[in-house]
């Protein structure tokens, strides 16, 4: 097991920020997190599980120990006429996980093309995209619990997953390192372009012919038509979540504004995209030095180089404020904030 000191950060950051931790440590098997836990160094500072930093903001430099998992491995544990079950190392790649499953012509996860990241991360935040969730292949995980090193499995219920969000977000967030993650994925795949965007996508490709890889290449498009590449434009996607309001709310801010968009959801409540509230209050686009709102995204924050942790999630702060004062709504970050 080796230590690095003090090691930068800026390539395992999506946003690009120039931060460094006091250690790091990488991961690449349940024996080495073993040793890690026997010799007690969680105990004596802090830590933090980093997979690609896609979903992270360090505010400052980290002043602890980041286990950088890089566990991999693809194994296939069961299989029938109808589903393949794959174990997955929390390691991999999550987008080569779904070239690979295409390849293979297992069917699921084709709409998830393109996120960047791990495969330990995705139950992280049920990860989701053009109408599938992660939930809806997850099979279960493997994880060790970093105070005494047991490995646990959960299955989806116990994952509790929900929209951006499970048990490892919630009350278990950093108790647990997941090592692996099982997904049950469909020989016979049922495709999914009930997103309007894919199905508008592929008529202008002139697919005619639907397949796994024609939905993977239309998601693919869509994503960098619409997303700024974190290689060119420092950013974690989206950096709020879309809120969900009761309909007497919804109903309050549509007789001010009749072109809010809002998407029904069950017990008389409606989810509001994050980003029009946003641009609502005149965020889209706004640059302060060398952070900003993304010009044609108004829920991706984004550091134009040399920009600093403290000053974007200063700029969440303002955003969050102005969107609490104009229309009584609270927006959460999906973004994960170092430290909380
Ligand atoms: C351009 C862009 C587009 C994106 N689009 C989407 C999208 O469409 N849908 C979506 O859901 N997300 C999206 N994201 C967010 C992000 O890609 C996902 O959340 C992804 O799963 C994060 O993976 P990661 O390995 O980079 O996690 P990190 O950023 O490294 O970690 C995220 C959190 O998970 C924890 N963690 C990571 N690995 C483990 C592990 N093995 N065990 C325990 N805890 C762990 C970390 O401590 C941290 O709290 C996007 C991000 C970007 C930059």
């Amino acid at each position: 097991m080796h230590i690095e000191n003090r090691y930068l950060l800026k390539d395992y950051n999506t946003f690009g920020l120039d931060i460094q931790t006091d250690q790091l440590i990488r991961v690449r098997s349940a024996e080495d997190l073993d040793q890690i836990i026997s010799k007690d160094f969680l105990k004596e500072k802090p830590y933090l599980v980093l997979g690609g930093g896609s979903n992270l903001l360090f505010t400052d430099n980290f002043p602890g120990l980041v286990l950088k998992n890089e566990i991999l491995g693809r194994d296939i544990t069961k299989e029938d006429q109808d589903f393949v079950w794959v174990k997955l190392g929390a390691g991999e790649n999550w987008h080569q996980v779904v070239l690979w499953a295409i390849e293979n012509d297992w069917g699921g996860i084709e709409n998830l093309s393109l996120i960047p990241g791990t495969v330990g991360a995705a139950p992280m935040q049920n990860i989701g995209a053009y109408g599938v969730e992660l939930a809806q292949v997850f099979q279960s995980l493997e994880a060790i619990e970093l105070e005494e090193g047991n490995l646990q499995v959960f299955n989806g219920d116990q994952c509790d997953f929900g929209y951006r969000y499970s048990i490892f977000k919630g009350e278990l967030k950093n108790k647990y390192l997941i090592t692996s993650v099982t997904l049950k994925l469909s020989k016979k795949p049922e495709f999914n372009t009930s997103y309007g965007a894919i199905h508008n996508t592929l008529q202008e490709q002139g697919i005619t012919e639907l397949s796994l890889k024609a939905i993977s290449k239309a998601v693919i498009a869509i994503r960098e038509s619409k997303l700024p590449d974190p290689r060119k434009i420092g950013n974690a996607g989206s950096f709020f979540k879309n809120p969900s309001i009761t309909k007497d709310h919804f109903n309050t801010i549509r007789n001010e504004h009749p072109t809010v968009p809002g998407y029904n959801l069950p017990n008389n409540y409606v989810k509001v995209p994050a980003g029009w509230l946003i641009e609502q209050c005149g965020w889209k686009g706004k640059r302060r030095g060398n952070i900003g709102v993304h010009k044609n995204q108004a829920l991706v924050l984004v550091n134009y180089g040399n920009g600093h942790g403290k000053d974007i999630h200063k700029l969440a702060l303002d955003i969050q404020a102005s969107v609490e004062q104009s229309f009584n709504i609270l927006l959460t970050p999906e973004v994960n904030i170092v430290p909380a």
